[in-house]
């Protein structure tokens, strides 16, 4: 197969860039290169990795490409990407292999030559010999030189990376190879790029807010906050939606740090004077930590008895470093001996009312507590399905209680998905139960 090239993009690349060059904007575009990563079996986490340091330096990460080990492709992605992005960072195919093409490929793109460098080729050599192996011919490749880079030392790896700075296409660019291994292309980016790149931006500053919402689904949410983040087009919006949690992230650039700040700081107000109640963390914090938050800061202590969900409240309770302070245990009882057994729930009341039953829900939450002398106790009694639902008890119905001293509130809710949803949903309220309880 052939790819028609982009007639446009045809006249290479200039690079007399004078040791003062500084980019004026400043969007990044990131190359993944490897076939393992269009298979099912590897993901490109180098790019999460460079976006997060990459956003902290002020610079936005616009478009992200994946293309497998071919140089044709390779070519014609690198050509587009040094037409459209002030900063094209490629990552991976450095090494000896045939199928390390990202040298030849960025060259082609640019229209200039690769050197092989002497230097770097004694020290791939001193490399082999001091681990007692003779160096194979392929390995020379990765002494290859793109006219005009900056070589970038691999602390971790025999492959170093390039810098190149020049014009494309009139334009100011900055080109960064990176190895794909992610403890050389970390270490390499946080040594040899940070402070350099720092050196070409203007100055600008991100700042960054999440905004998470629990029980509430995403079409409400957003039909209430659409209207009040329309009116920041200075900051970007994204929504991530999950099994009865929310999150709003929040993203704006500016010329001082200060006016960043205030802009994702007035528009997270106004969502949380929007959604009131319903915003449990304004920091990016788990719905486990401010449950624990909570429970810690009101000296009060937890115990819970689970049924459909299997101990996964318990697990979501003590992932929470210093759980121990509120957290006393608890018991899964699946079956309806073992709910009277460990729980205190009158066998009477399950054969009058089902195992799944608001009354079921309550005695658990209540004997469990009691038996730990627990501030508070919580019940969780559901179908998880896909199998057991019934006309009256359909999969998804779930009871959730939460006993105190002086009463007991039962949730009844119907939740929709698979049997990882219904469960992760249940937890979810429990948890905000919790949460709303101590508030
Ligand atoms: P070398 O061949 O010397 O190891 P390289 O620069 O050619 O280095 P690759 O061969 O492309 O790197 O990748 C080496 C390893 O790093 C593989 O296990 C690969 O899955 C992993 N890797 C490559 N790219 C990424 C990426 N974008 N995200 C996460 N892992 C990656
Ligand atoms: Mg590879």
């Amino acid at each position: 197969m052939t790819i028609v090239e982009d007639v446009r993009i045809k006249t290479g690349f200039i690079y007399p860039h004078s040791a003062s060059f500084r980019l004026l904007s400043v969007n990044a575009e990131i190359i993944a290169i490897g076939s393992e990563l269009l298979t099912p079996f590897r993901q490109d986490t180098n790019s999460l990795y460079l976006t997060e340091k990459l956003n902290q330096l002020g610079v936005e990460v616009v478009l992200k490409t994946v293309v497998g080990d071919s140089r044709e492709r390779l070519v014609s992605v690198a050509q587009h990407a040094l037409f459209r992005s002030d900063i094209v960072i490629f990552m991976g195919g450095l090494g000896p292999t045939e199928d390390d093409l990202t040298r030849e490929a960025v060259a082609e793109a640019l229209g200039v030559e690769l050197h092989r460098d002497p230097e770097i080729l004694k020290k791939l050599e001193q490399r082999f010999a001091a681990r007692g192996y003779q160096m194979t011919p392929n390995n020379a490749q990765q002494a290859d030189v793109i006219a005009g880079a900056t070589v970038l030392p691999n602390p971790n790896g025999s492959a170093p990376g390039q810098w190149i700075t020049g014009h494309y296409e009139g334009r100011d660019r900055l080109i960064i190879l990176l190895p794909g291994p992610p403890f050389e292309l970390k270490a390499m980016f946080d040594e040899q790029c940070t402070e350099r790149l720092r050196a070409k931006l203007p100055p600008a500053y991100i700042a960054t807010r999440v905004l998470k919402v629990a029980m509430m689904g995403e079409s409400l949410v957003d039909s209430r906050v659409a209207p009040i983040y329309k009116r920041y087009t200075d900051v970007q919006t994204t929504i991530l939606a999950g099994a009865g949690d929310v999150q709003f992230n929040l993203f704006t650039r500016a010329a001082s740090m200060e006016e960043a700040q205030q802009r994702v700081d007035e528009l997270a107000g106004e969502i949380e004077d929007e959604l009131e109640d319903a915003v449990y963390s304004s920091k990016g914090e788990s719905l486990e930590q401010i449950a624990g938050y909570y429970l810690g800061m009101r000296g009060a202590t937890l115990a819970v008895a689970e049924s459909c969900t299997g101990g996964l409240l318990a697990e979501r309770v003590t992932s929470i470093s210093g759980s121990s302070r509120y957290f006393l245990g608890g018991v899964v009882v699946y079956s309806n001996a073992l709910k009277t057994k460990f729980a205190d729930v009158p066998a009477g009341l399950i054969t009058q009312h089902g195992a799944v039953s608001r009354e079921v829900a309550a005695a658990l939450a209540e004997g469990i507590r009691k038996r730990c002398k627990a501030t508070f106790g919580i019940g969780i009694t559901g179908v998880a399905g896909p199998a057991g639902g019934t006309e009256e008890k359909p999969v998804g119905l779930v009871y959730i209680a939460l006993a105190s001293e002086d009463r007991t509130q039962v949730e009844e809710r119907k939740f929709p998905g698979d049997r990882k949803r219904v469960r992760w949903f249940a937890t979810q309220l429990a948890l905000d139960m919790i949460r709303r309880k101590l508030m």
